[in-house]
Parts: C-alpha cells; sequence; structure tokens
C-alpha cells in the first residue's frame, strides 16, 4: 500500500515539475522579447525619513506588463531572469531608467531624492559593474551620491571577496550600498563591518511581530544599536500599519517604507505623494514627472 502511495505522489510530483519547467521555458522566452517590445516599467515606493516624515528616497522596482496586458511580478521572472543570464540587460535598463528618472525628478526641482535601485548576484559577479553603473550614471547626467545599490545579503554573501573589491569601486564613485532583506542570510553585523555600505534595509519578516511580540522587538532593538555602532543607517522595510511606524521611530530606526506610506507606484504617482508629502503646491501648467 505504501508503494502504491508512493508512486501516486511520485506522478503528482513529475506533474508539478514538468509544468513549473514548462512555464519557465515560456518566461524565458518571452523575456527575450521584451525589453525590445518595451514591456518593462519602473514603479517606485517612497522612502521616508522617520526624523522628519519626509520622503527622501525611492525604491525602483520593475514590473512586466505582458502585451496581453497581463502584469507579472519580479518575483516570478528576476529568477528566471537570472538563471538564463537575461538578468544583465533587463538589469541595465532599469538601471539606465532609473537614472534618467532620478534626473528628471532633479530638473522639477523636487526635494533631493536617492533613487536604490536592485541588483542581482548575476550583476554583481561581473568585474565591471562598477564601470557599466558609472557609464549609466554620466549617460543620465547624474550625480553619483543620488544612486543607492541594493544587494540582498545572499548575493553579497556569495562571493566575499569579490563583492568587496566591487563595493570599493562603488564607494570611491561616491555610490551608496544598501544590504538588502537584511537577517535573513547567515550573515553577522560582524563580519558585514568587513564592507563598506551604507545602509541595512531590515527584511519584513522582522516588522511583522514587533508590535505584539518582546522577542522581535528586542531583536529590532539590537540590530538598531550594533548597525549605528558601525555608522551604518537602517531601513525597515515592509512597515504597513502606523503604531509600527511609530515603534520604529522610537527604536531609532533612520528610515521607513512600506505599504504604510504607500506602495510601489508609477513615476508620475509618486511625484503626487512627493508633493503632497512634502506640502509642495503641484503646478498645474507643468506635467508631472512623466515616465522615462
Ligand atoms: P525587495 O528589493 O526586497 O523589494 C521590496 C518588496 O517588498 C517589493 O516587492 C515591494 O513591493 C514589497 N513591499 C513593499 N512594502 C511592503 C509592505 O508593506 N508589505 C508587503 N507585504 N510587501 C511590501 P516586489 O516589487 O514584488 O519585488 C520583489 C523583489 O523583486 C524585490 O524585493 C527585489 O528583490 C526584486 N526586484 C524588483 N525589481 C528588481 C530589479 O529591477 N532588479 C532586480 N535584480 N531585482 C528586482
Ligand atoms: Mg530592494
Ligand atoms: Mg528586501
Ligand atoms: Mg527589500
Amino acid at each position: 500500500r505504501a508503494k502504491t502511495l508512493g508512486k501516486a505522489r511520485y506522478a503528482v510530483f513529475d506533474k508539478e515539475m514538468h509544468e513549473k519547467a514548462v512555464s519557465a521555458m515560456d518566461i524565458e522566452s518571452s523575456l527575450r522579447t521584451a525589453i525590445e517590445r518595451d514591456e518593462f516599467e519602473l514603479y517606485y515606493q517612497p522612502i521616508l525619513s522617520s526624523e522628519t516624515d519626509r520622503v527622501i528616497g525611492a525604491e525602483a522596482l520593475i514590473r512586466w506588463r505582458k502585451s496581453d496586458g497581463g502584469m507579472i511580478s519580479p518575483g516570478e521572472f528576476i529568477p528566471i531572469a537570472e538563471e538564463t543570464g537575461l538578468i544583465l540587460p533587463i538589469g541595465e535598463w532599469a538601471l539606465r531608467t532609473a537614472c534618467r528618472q532620478a534626473v528628471v525628478w532633479r530638473d522639477m526641482g523636487l526635494p533631493e531624492i536617492t533613487v536604490a535601485v536592485n541588483i542581482s548576484a548575476r550583476q554583481l559577479q561581473r568585474q565591471d559593474l562598477a564601470h557599466v553603473t558609472q557609464a549609466l550614471l554620466e549617460e543620465a547626467g547624474l550625480e553619483a551620491r543620488l544612486l543607492k545599490i541594493e544587494l540582498t545579503e545572499s548575493a553579497v554573501m556569495a562571493d566575499v571577496d569579490h563583492a568587496i573589491a566591487i563595493f570599493k569601486d562603488l564607494e570611491r564613485m561616491n555610490i551608496k550600498i544598501s544590504v538588502d532583506d537584511f537577517g535573513t542570510g547567515y550573515s553577522s553585523l560582524a563580519y558585514l563591518k568587513r564592507f563598506p555600505i551604507h545602509t541595512l534595509k531590515i527584511d519584513r519578516s522582522f516588522i511583522n511581530g514587533i508590535l505584539d511580540n518582546e522577542d522581535d522587538r528586542a531583536i529590532i532593538g539590537s540590530i538598531i544599536a550594533m548597525a549605528h555602532s558601525l555608522n551604518l543607517r537602517l531601513v525597515a522595510e515592509g512597515v504597513e500599519t502606523e503604531a509600527q511606524y511609530e515603534l520604529l521611530g522610537k527604536l531609532g530606526c533612520d528610515e521607513i517604507q512600506g505599504y504604510y506610506c504607500s506602495p510601489p507606484v508609477p513615476a508620475a504617482d509618486f511625484v503626487a505623494y512627493v508633493q503632497k508629502n512634502h506640502e509642495l503646491q503641484p503646478a498645474n501648467n507643468t506635467p508631472r514627472g512623466q515616465p522615462v
């Protein structure tokens, strides 16, 4: 009996595996043409200073709108883009687009906003990440200090010596580095001290429980204290309620990002959010920072 059950389970497993593989192949082949067809878009999520409650940054988050109108989330296609190497042209597109957008905002006279772009492990592996970034900054006409590069803890840890070398190049260029999803990997702050990084983004899984779980609150409190002693700034991601926002401010977290402030939105909506947040009058006779 156990044998038949076992067989049945394998059959289901195989079918699921097969469906997954087929859909990954579908995604791969349409990803190949998506850049040429201009199917990607960047959304921007505001990042607020907890000291002033004002927007000081934006995280650029990629969206893929297929020709049939369907939206595919990065969680579905970024892993496939990484496996196939397509992340290299897609990542370069994202970096170029975010830099251009930041120039549009700067030239509109918005308050200074730092744009953070996610970079995958595969992009970091390249020897020339710093050169590519420099070239894109120059092409767009953006000051390096207005760009931030986000890398996950696991991407950084994949090849530590290489990561440190690239980070030093970026640091010399005045580009800031954030470690994304901090706390989900195996690195410790003592270890990260070796890296020239600027910001830690505390993973949202730690934020969920801070109101009702004393341990979670204690963990966040000690991460903040240690990070500050290493001169790192802290961003909390995934902040969904006012109570979390207030508590994180009290705990000394420097910056807040999450649905409580705003979900990621198209460029024009981001401008409207910044104007409202900074109590600026939206100019009626000028375009609202068209997406680039
Ligand atoms: P991430 O860099 O950690 O980005 C934060 C994710 O959390 C985003 O998901 C954002 O929409 C979501 N989020 C923000 N606030 C909240 C909240 O309050 N509650 C909840 N539940 N979620 C929140 P998104 O846009 O689906 O992106 C997922 C991941 O895809 C990103 O995680 C990043 O790792 C990757 N990604 C996005 N854009 C790019 C890109 O241009 N290049 C690369 N390499 N990766 C990207
Ligand atoms: Mg990120
Ligand atoms: Mg994250
Ligand atoms: Mg994140």
